[in-house]
């Protein structure tokens, strides 16, 4: 099978990639992205051909890669919180237009689209869990900025799963729940602010800042190891009796949930493990910001988000495994050790 990865050059690209490339001989990839630090050690595999090409710009390259594969990923996104709301049509142009047009290409020639989702599209859904059949996908306001990012994704799913009943496109969804892992991303040059919630600590504890909480960090979430979430995608391609064809899959763990003051604390006490930083992250203290003086006033938070994950473990046979002091350990040993 020839599988097309487009920014198989993010997190969960390389993972997916590496994971490929380890245990499934018969699949061979075509990587797209405009960035390749994180798949150095792909480059020269037999079976990993890396192509730069950017979404917005080498549309004929996608178009000629979308043609010759099998099945195709559309990675390519900005996953920045923060970034929602500095640049949100950058959001729109990359995570909806760009990711749009590789949607109709792959109506256009018959392709098989397995498409990331988000968590992020239930939005403030008020349900204990979230389930992809029943639950509300709730947004704020248009001056809430943040909210491009799940409102980009979730037309998208609208999109795909019209064109699943209208034109036949075989697709499956699936839905991170806050992934985590190595790579997750450079926390040697995160600025504040300007990645995700792990990394964000991290880099803080590395560079002997203070980890300032938004809100008080009351917010929960789930998170998931990124082999946990490659291991649902492996199952997906694969398709066993079709179980993936025209689904929407949450992939999450809902028994990793803290909330992220807990994670702070976690993150500090685990930092002391490590010689690095075992004299630094005893003097980190842990400070409270409005999110917006954090994010700005164009900013909403979700304060609880726990999926569902019957649909996946029922269909995929698939159940996350890495509990959430594994996760960390194994993230932190990554950057640390
Ligand atoms: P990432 O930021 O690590 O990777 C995205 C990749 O896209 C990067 O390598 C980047 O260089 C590439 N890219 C950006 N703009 C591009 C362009 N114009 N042309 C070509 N490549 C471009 O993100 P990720 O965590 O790997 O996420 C992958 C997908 O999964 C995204 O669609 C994201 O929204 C979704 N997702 C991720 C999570 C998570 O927990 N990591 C959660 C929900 C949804």
């Amino acid at each position: 099978m020839n599988i097309l990865i487009i920014g198989a050059g993010g997190f969960i690209g390389s993972h997916l990639s590496e994971e490929i490339i380890r245990n499934h001989d018969d699949w061979n990839i075509v990587a797209l992205d405009i960035a390749s630090s994180k798949i150095e050690h792909l480059l020269n595999h037999k079976r990993f051909n890396f192509i730069k090409a950017d979404i917005l710009k080498d549309l004929d390259v996608v178009e000629e890669q979308l043609k010759s594969c099998d099945l195709v990923f559309p990675l390519a996104a900005i996953a920045n919180p923060s970034m929602y709301v500095q640049d949100p049509l950058k959001i729109f142009e990359v995570d909806f237009e760009g990711n749009l047009q590789i949607i109709k290409w792959a109506v256009k020639h018959n392709k098989r689209i397995i498409f990331p989702s988000t968590s992020e599209v239930y939005g403030m859904c008020e349900d204990e869990e979230f389930d992809e059949e029943t639950s509300n996908l709730i947004a704020g306001p248009i001056g809430k900025q943040r909210w491009i990012y799940s409102c980009s994704k979730q037309m998208l799913d609208r999109v795909i799963y019209a064109h699943g009943l209208k034109n036949g496109l075989r697709y499956t969804l699936f839905r991170p729940f806050n992934w985590i892992g190595p790579r997750l991303d450079d926390i040697f040059k995160a600025e504040s602010g300007s990645s995700r919630v792990v990394s964000q600590f991290l880099s803080n504890i590395l560079h002997g800042k203070d980890i300032n909480l938004v809100d008080g960090g009351s917010q929960l979430r789930c998170f998931t190891y990124i082999s946990d979430g490659v291991a649902a995608l492996i199952k997906i391609i694969e398709n066993k009796n079709n179980c993936a064809d025209g689904q929407i899959f949450n992939v999450g763990n809902p028994h990793n949930e803290l909330t992220i003051r807990e994670l702070a604390e976690k993150i500090i006490r685990f930092a002391g493990k490590y010689d690095k930083l075992m004299e630094v992250a005893k003097k980190i203290k842990i400070t409270s910001m409005s999110s917006a003086d954090y994010y700005g006033k164009t900013y909403q938070d979700v304060i609880k988000r726990v999926p569902s994950i019957k649909k996946a473990e029922t269909a995929l046979n698939w159940k996350p495994i890495v509990g959430v002091n594994e996760l960390l350990t194994k993230t932190m040993d990554f950057y640390f050790r």
